[in-house]
Parts: structure tokens; sequence; C-alpha cells
């Protein structure tokens, strides 16, 4: 508090108590309360509880949809709830302002809890929108009792459609993984690769080259296998946004676009950044081979787009990242929405795997509720900051939207997916290999 200001303070308040001026007695009460120092308490300082939960049994919702989309465009931002969404909106436009999300007609609230664990990773979310079943923390594709589950992809190829998994960190992380893998830890990056040769799904779209590589090629991969060199026999392999944008499309192979050796946007390899995609440039890339597809035979198509770094940001405690990252998502989820409003047999579903970091948006001073300050930070420890326990919004547009409304499970979500998709002849798959 300043001098000067305390020194008004205090003659307001004897003015106020010696003539009884009500008015000039309470400005100077206020004047105190906005300018009293805020405590800088560290974690450990705060109230906490540490309370244990008691069992439940889980029930699903049951879902029908009169209406069917042929196409789904589904957004995974991982580690953004309505907190990193609402910080994004007020930095960039403010309280009136609004972003993406926000012009989706229906939304609901999505529980993330793992079979495990009251508070989900990454693994065990995807896996719950992938085969509509919870399962333990770091499992991707299988079930608690490490049983292989069919995933989304799998399915929707029996059934004639076409997938896409895209991610701005390497494409082996978590939350591709689960659409494409089987395997008991999310970190088994040699086995998730080599799944992803044999998947059902069409286009790979992110970062991650050096888990195709070997360790004595510069690569991480422990098993000494070249996997770059076995997939270019009968894979196409990108690894720039110009041979993305000049590919001939007219080929049914794999696409595997690795634009980074680790994620994209890595602030270690600043001199790559130009051969790196936007998530809309992958976006709009995935849909337009999709529809070739389509236009071939394919009932549809399916793709996962995740805005990987949000949840990054929310780890390491830092908001110009935070906000770096909902820019490139929300700019993607704009374009898919305006695809869809031209598009009416297209689905677009907005959601997230958990939120990362307890970010908070309170008053820049907690006793000045008249200020357009906000104060910002993040409530998890920084650099190991860990992923909470609360709801994450869904929002929806398109055929079937209305499915993705109230209080979701997130395995629920699947559910809601299958309902609202054209499954009802399983053609095999479209795609010749
Ligand atoms: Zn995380």
């Amino acid at each position: 508090m300043k001098t000067k200001q305390i020194l008004w303070s205090v003659i307001f308040l004897i003015l106020g108590i010696f003539i009884g001026g009500w008015g000039i007695y309470s400005y100077a009460q206020d004047m105190i309360m906005k300018n009293l120092p805020i405590g800088i308490a560290s974690l450990d300082e705060k109230d906490s509880y540490i309370e244990s939960v008691p069992t439940s049994t889980l029930t699903q919702r049951k879902y029908s949809s009169s209406s069917k989309a042929k196409n789904l465009i589904l957004f995974i931002g991982d580690g953004m709830s309505l907190s990193q969404i609402t910080a994004y909106r007020l930095i960039t436009g403010g309280s009136n302002s609004r972003i993406s999300v926000d012009n989706f007609p229906y939304s609901g609230i999505v529980l993330t809890h793992s079979e495990d664990g009251v508070v989900t990773d990454s693994a065990s979310s995807a896996t719950a929108y992938s085969t509509g079943y919870k399962t333990n923390n770091t499992y991707l594709g299988l079930d608690s009792n490490k049983k292989s589950l069919e995933n989304l992809t799998e399915t929707l190829n029996r059934f004639g459609f076409v997938s896409s998994l895209l991610a701005t960190s390497e494409i082996t992380h978590a939350t591709p993984a689960a659409f494409a893998a089987h395997i008991d830890l999310r970190w088994k990056t040699d086995e998730i690769s080599s799944q992803m040769l044999n998947s059902k799904v069409s286009t790979f779209l992110g970062g991650g080259r050096h888990f195709f590589l070997p360790e004595n090629l510069g690569g991480k991969r422990e098993d000494g296998r070249n996997l770059i060199e076995e997939l270019k026999d009968n894979n196409i392999l990108l690894t720039t946004k110009e041979e993305m944008l000049n590919l001939v499309p007219n080929t049914s192979k794999k696409v595997f676009g690795l634009f980074a050796d680790e994620h994209l946007r890595n602030i270690d390899t600043p001199e790559n950044h130009i051969y790196e995609p936007s998530l809309t440039e992958m976006v709009q890339f995935a849909v337009n081979r999709s529809n070739r597809f389509v236009d071939e035979g394919c009932e549809g198509f399916f793709i996962m787009a995740e805005g990987s770094q949000v949840d990054w940001a929310g780890h390491v405690n830092n908001l110009d990242y935070l906000i770096t990252e909902m820019k490139d998502l929300d700019t993607a989820i704009e374009w898919a929405l305006e695809y869809a409003k031209d598009n009416d047999d297209t689905l677009v579903v907005v959601t997230s795997d958990h939120e990362t970091g307890g970010l908070l948006i309170e008053p820049a001073n907690p006793v000045d509720y008249t200020s357009q300050g906000v104060k910002i930070s993040f409530n998890t420890a920084v650099g190991s900051g860990t992923h909470t326990g609360v709801p994450v919004p869904i929002y929806a547009y398109g055929p079937g939207a209305e499915n993705f409304t109230g209080t979701l499970d997130n395995t629920d979500v699947y559910g809601a997916i299958t309902a609202s998709l054209d499954l009802d002849e399983q053609n095999g798959s479209c795609l010749t290999e």
C-alpha cells in the first residue's frame, strides 16, 4: 500500500468518525481494502483436504438418434476445461467476445475419471472416447484387464468409413494412439508406431519422426527398427507442409505426415517451424483427402484432431504458451464449424480429456470486483503440474448434436458418437489395401 494512499485513508477515516460522514468513512474503508497487500501463498500453504472417494457403479446412458451424420470431426483439446477456454476468450477479445466453441448450439459436461483413478491421464480418457470403456491410466485401447477393445477407427472401417488422426504432439502420443493402438503403457512408443502402420487409419498427421527412427540414426526407437524406411514401401511419408499441400491425392495408400522430430512448434527447433502445418491446415488436408475417399465409395469420414499442447502449457504453468495453443485449436474449430454449416451431413464435436494445471481466474485484486483486471494462475505445481478432476465441456454441431448434452461420462461420448453416425450396413473396408 502506497504511503500517500495510507495517509488519505486515515484522514478520511478520522473525518468520517468525527463528522459522522458515513460516505467518507466507507470510502476510506474501501480504499484500505483495495490496497491491502496480497499475501503470496505457496501451494503447500493453501487450504487443502485429502478425501477418499467412495466406490460406485457406472451407469452408461443409452443413445438413439433420428438424424444421422455421414462425417465426424472430433476435436480434443488436451488439458482444456472451461478455465482454459475462459482465459483464452478474456485475453483475446474480452468478456463479451465469443470464440469458436461459443457458437456451437449444443453443449454438455463430461466426467473424466478413469477406471483406477479419480483423475485421469490422456491414455485412459482417450480410450474411453475411442472404445466406450473405462480403463486404467496409461492403457491404450485395452480394458482394465488388458483385454483388447475394438476402437472407433476399427469399427468405422468395418462400416466403410475412412479415418484420420491429427495431433500437434508426436503422433504416437496418448490421445491419437488410443484411436489406433492397443497397449498397456502409453510410453511404449516403439509398439505404438508399429501398430499405427498396421492400423485402419488412412491419414496420420503430426510430429514424432524420432519415434519411427532407431537410436543409431538419431531417433528414439529402442528396438532398432527404421520404421521411416519400412513405411516408405507401402505408404506415403510427408515431412513438410509443402509436401502435404502438393500431394497428388489419387492414392489410397496410408499417409504419414511427420513434420517434426518430436512435437510441432518445438521451441528448441525454431528452424523447423516453417515446415510444420497448423492444426487448421492439417484438418483441411484431412477433410479434402477424406472427401476423395467418399467420392470413390466410402460411406463417410472420421477425423480426430488434437490440440495436444494445451495440456503441456498447463503442466509447465505457462500462460503465453496456453494462449498460443488455444489459438491454433480455436482457429481449426472455427474452420470446421464453417465447413459443417456448408455440409449438413457433417457433425463437429469439441471436447477435452481432462483439465490440466488447476487454472484459476480471479479478480486482479481479490477484494475488488469492480476492476477489468484479472489474475490468471495455475494451481498445480510448476513443471510437474498435474491434471485435475474437474469435468470438461463438450460442444456439438450437426446431425446428432443433441446427443452431446447434459452430463455425460467420458464413455458415454463413444455411445453418443456411434448413435450419431450412419452405421447401418457393415459394408466392410472401403479402402483398397
Ligand atoms: Zn497431461
